[in-house]
């Protein structure tokens, strides 16, 4: 846990989310302000501040939470593929868009119009 990170908190349950899925290493909840009908973050427990930090060692870790993606997808309202579907985001850094300094993968789905994307 890295101190002052409000998604450490969230995974330790100190800051109040919607939760989608949680499971030991991984939780995932909806973004306090969505883009599109759908719009949920994957969210390691593990402090690990961006995909630029990836190391071979959260190979695994990565692999569950995309593997998750299409499954929370779907329990969440997204249509079945292909009418359907759904958009992953990851910002990462400042140029790349990056507000909060903690990986997550954004999904986001639901029938358009979207706010934005
Ligand atoms: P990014 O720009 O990729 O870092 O996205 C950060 C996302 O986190 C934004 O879409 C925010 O709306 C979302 N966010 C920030 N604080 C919270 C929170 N307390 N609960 C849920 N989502 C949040
Ligand atoms: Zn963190």
């Amino acid at each position: 846990m890295s101190a002052d990170c409000i998604f450490c908190k969230i995974a330790a349950g100190e800051i109040p989310s919607r939760r989608v899925y949680e499971d030991d290493d991984i939780i995932a909840f909806h973004d306090i302000n969505p883009w599109a009908p759908v719009h949920f973050l994957i969210v390691p427990k593990m402090h690990i501040t961006s995909m630029a930090q990836l190391e071979e060692k959260h190979a695994a870790l990565m692999g569950r939470m995309m593997t998750l993606a299409p499954r929370l997808a779907l329990e969440q309202g997204c249509e079945p593929y292909p009418e359907g579907g759904f958009r992953i985001v990851i910002n990462t850094g400042k140029n790349g868009g990056q507000e909060v300094p903690h990986l997550h993968v954004h999904v986001l789905g639901g029938a358009r119009p979207w706010k934005h994307g």
